[in-house]
Order: structure tokens, then sequence, then C-alpha cells
């Protein structure tokens, strides 16, 4: 695999040494597709876009059509608070904006920035998936740790007025609500997950953008899925203890503080950022426990919810009344 940055007018010249008949279904296709664009920055910037469009909405449709279930609302970690198709609509709205308007543009810098760093993006073959797991792997980390940090700073008062304040308009978020955030904060966000690629290929000088891409697919599903609002006994959590899923994430969402990593629940376990959430958890099964009729148990459920929701709001009014040079709350 040729990783140097190429010299080129035409597509062809690309894969001159390349041997085809040595490829798979996928790395033809991928070759075809450059070769067809004829252009590298703008096939890498296109191939990008449409794949997180694509990814994203696509892990979207299962969370609307469950939405519209009413059979599955017995999993949904706020009952009461199933989103309406026209709240789904104004957030599919104001995200679409973002994606045209902020990522697009920056989207195209993306080919030229990773050649810089080395990174292979229209060579092919593509690496065994022995390399790929581990790099995926330590992306995942790296990106957890960095938001845990990250989305802490941005509950501070001055960048959560004027930033986070926006992600945090859906106190029960739904899947389309993943990237509903101001374009700074998809900006600062954003950085942890391109960060950890760069900084490995930096370093490393061994990374293909298709390892990246398959990072990204699964970040995208984390992210859509830690905001569904739904926790099934088949959900990632229950298998893997330490991933975080929509049950961790909700909670962030309806109490305002607590649980700010993204795919794992070490970060706030160590940093103690989820003794309120643990407490919740604690009670809820201790209801559940309870022998409760279910409308008895419903009534306990909602009551419960309302006060962290409750406390919520007045956490999230305390971080806002935050003035410059005093930490005294209005
Ligand atoms: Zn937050
Ligand atoms: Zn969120």
């Amino acid at each position: 695999m040729n990783s140097t940055a190429p010299s080129y007018t035409s597509a062809e010249v690309l894969y001159a040494s390349t041997d085809f008949s040595k490829l798979n279904w996928l790395e033809t296709q991928w070759a075809a597709w450059y070769l067809w664009i004829g252009n590298p920055v703008i096939a890498t910037g296109l191939m990008s876009f449409l794949l997180h469009e694509i990814v994203y909405f696509g892990r979207c449709l299962p969370w609307i059509f469950i939405d519209a279930t009413p059979y599955f609302q017995k999993w949904k970690l706020q009952p009461d608070r199933i989103p309406t198709a026209q709240e789904q609509w104004d957030c599919t709205k104001q995200v679409l904006y973002s994606h045209f308007m902020v990522e697009l543009p920056v989207i195209w810098l993306f080919h030229p920035v990773a050649e810089m760093f080395g990174m292979s993006t229209w060579q092919v073959p593509f690496p065994s998936w022995q390399i790929m797991v581990p790099q995926v792997a330590l992306f995942f980390v790296f990106e957890d740790m960095f938001h845990f940090f990250a989305h802490q700073a941005l509950h501070w008062g001055p960048l959560y007025k004027h930033i986070h304040k926006i992600h945090h308009k859906y106190p029960s978020p739904f899947g389309l609500a993943a990237e509903y955030a101001h374009p700074a904060e998809v900006m600062i966000l954003g950085a942890g997950t391109i960060l950890g690629p760069l900084g490995y290929c930096y370093i490393k000088r061994d990374l293909h953008i298709f390892a990246v891409y398959v990072w990204i697919t699964l970040r995208l599903f984390q992210a859509v899925d830690a905001h569904s609002g739904y926790d099934f006994p088949w959900s990632l959590q229950h298998i893997l203890p330490f991933w975080a899923g929509a049950e961790h994430h909700d909670f962030h969402h309806m109490a305002f503080t607590n649980n700010f990593a993204t795919s794992f629940r070490w970060c706030d376990r160590l940093f103690g950022t989820d003794i309120k959430y643990l407490e919740h958890r604690r009670r809820m099964n201790e209801l559940k426990k309870s022998g409760l009729s279910r409308e008895q148990f419903a009534a306990a459920e909602k009551k419960m919810l309302e006060q962290v929701e409750a406390e919520g709001v007045v956490e999230a009014a305390k971080v806002e009344a935050y003035r410059y040079g005093s930490k005294k709350v209005a």
C-alpha cells in the first residue's frame, strides 16, 4: 500500500501499480469511487458527508418507528415523554441545517488534513481487521475520555449558556436529538472523534481512512442509541456492564448533573460524577421489587422521574445564572 501523498492530475494514475485481481468487492468499489469522481479531495469529502448522513439518519429510523409503536413503551426510560412527530421533524430540520451549513464546508478539509497526517485514503487494499479492530477500540477509549472532560467544561456557566444549552433542550431525548447542538459544540465534541485517529496516525503513520469510517459509523450508532430513550433487556449495557448506553445518558438529560461520558461508565465512576445517578438507579430497583400493581408502579415511577427532572431544572438555572468573576447565583 502506498501511503505517501501522490502528485497527480488524473485519478487513473493513483492505481497504476494496484493489482485489481487481488482486491475484494468492497476494495474494488472503493477504487471505483475514487476513479469515478476523479479528484481525491472531492471523493473523500463527498464520501465522508454521505456516510455521516446515511448512518446518522439510517440509525434514527428504527427509533422513529419504535417511538410510534406503543408496544415498545414499556422499555421507555421516561414513559410519559414519547416525542411527537412535530418535535422530531423540528429537530430533524435543525440537524440538517447544521449538517449542510457547518459540517459540509468543514468536511472538505478532511482529505488534505488526513494526508498531511499520513493517513491512507484512496489506497487499496485496506489493512486487515486484526490491525483495524485495536485502532477502533483505542479511538473509543480516547473519545470517551475527551468527551468526559469537554462535556463537563460545556456545563460551565458561560459555555453552557451560549453553547451547550441548545443540546439540553430535550430533558427526555430521542435518537434524532443526538446531534441537536450548537455548531461550536459540534466542533468541540467532534474534535474528540477525529483527534484520536489524527493523533494515532501522526505517531504511527499507519492508518487507513476506512478504519476511521468504521469508527465514525460505530460512534454514530453509539450517539444515536444513547439518545434513544429506551433501555431494552437486550441493550448492549446489559451485555457489557461498562457500556453507558441510553440508560446512562438519558439520566444526564433528565437530571442535568452526572453522567458526562459517552460510551463507557468508567470515567464517571472514577471521578464520582455518577453518585446521583447510582442513587436514582438504586431507588428505581427498589421500586421494581416493591410488589406494587402496574398502575401504582407507573404512578410512583412518574413521581420519581418528575422529581429528578425538577431538580435538573434547578441545577440548569443555577449554571445559567453564573456571573463572570462570581460564583454567586442569581
Ligand atoms: Zn450536558
Ligand atoms: Zn445528549
